[in-house]
């Protein structure tokens, strides 16, 4: 497992010093559920350059429909290896999303933890002129931007943005932001070890069951 770690932020960092132009998307069940529910939206998760499996319900899944076994990597651990390797390759990224709180306390504690980091800009995800936002980016010439605006918002965001962004790799990281600083806790590793974290946050956030539905479908 450790190993498609390394190979997916190999592969990751060689086509951002290429500058090519890809994003990823880690897919759930939820959005999953949400490409059902929106064509828009499964065209920008089939637009993605890079798809990692992100939760035991997609794994169970390909393997009930497609008799093939996916290994899982998960959106928050790929976030922590990318920000690792960005530090000791002198990658430049750009922390795009949650609240400004959230955002800069999570820019301040990834630089605690990696001091040589190179954090090129930061930018809360509640602003309402995104030209200025994509300008910004622009001038920040990051060559990993994290986008942390909830899904199905970011990952529309950056398919939305990507012909104008000078990114070379672009990734939706959802709450990630949150558990850095603190203001949400990463589900207790019993959850993550047994790929269960959705189980958690349903407990914490039961509305996150609406996606039932849509999924028996
Ligand atoms: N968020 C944002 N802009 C918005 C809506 C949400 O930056 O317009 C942030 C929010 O502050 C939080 C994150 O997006 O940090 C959403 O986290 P959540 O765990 O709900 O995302 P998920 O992992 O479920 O996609």
């Amino acid at each position: 497992c450790f190993a498609l770690y390394r190979e997916a932020v190999a592969y990751i960092v060689d086509r951002a010093k290429a500058r090519d132009k890809l994003y990823c998307v880690a897919i759930n069940p939820l959005k999953v559920a949400c490409a059902r529910e929106d064509p828009s939206f499964a065209g920008v998760l089939r637009g993605a350059g890079v798809h990692i499996c992100d939760g035991v319900g997609v794994a169970l899944a390909v393997r009930l429909l497609y008799g093939r076994s996916i290994q899982r990597i998960t959106g928050v651990q790929l976030f922590f290896d990318l920000v690792a390797a960005a530090e000791s390759e002198g990658l430049g990224i750009f922390l795009l999303g949650a609240t400004s709180q959230s955002n800069d306390l999570a820019c301040r504690n990834l630089l605690e933890r990696h001091p040589r980091l190179r954090i090129v800009g930061r930018q809360d995800g509640y602003f309402k002129d995104a030209e200025a936002v994509v300008d910004a980016i622009n001038a920040a010439q990051p060559d990993i931007l994290f986008v942390a605006m909830g899904s199905p918002k970011q990952e529309h965001w950056m398919a939305e943005h990507r012909g104008r962004l000078a990114v070379p790799f672009m990734m939706g990281v959802g709450g990630t932001f949150d558990v850095i600083s603190g203001r949400a806790k990463w589900a207790p590793s019993f959850f993550r070890k047994t790929g269960t974290e959705f189980l958690y946050r349903i407990c914490l956030q039961p509305r996150r069951l609406k996606i039932v539905p849509a999924l028996c479908r």
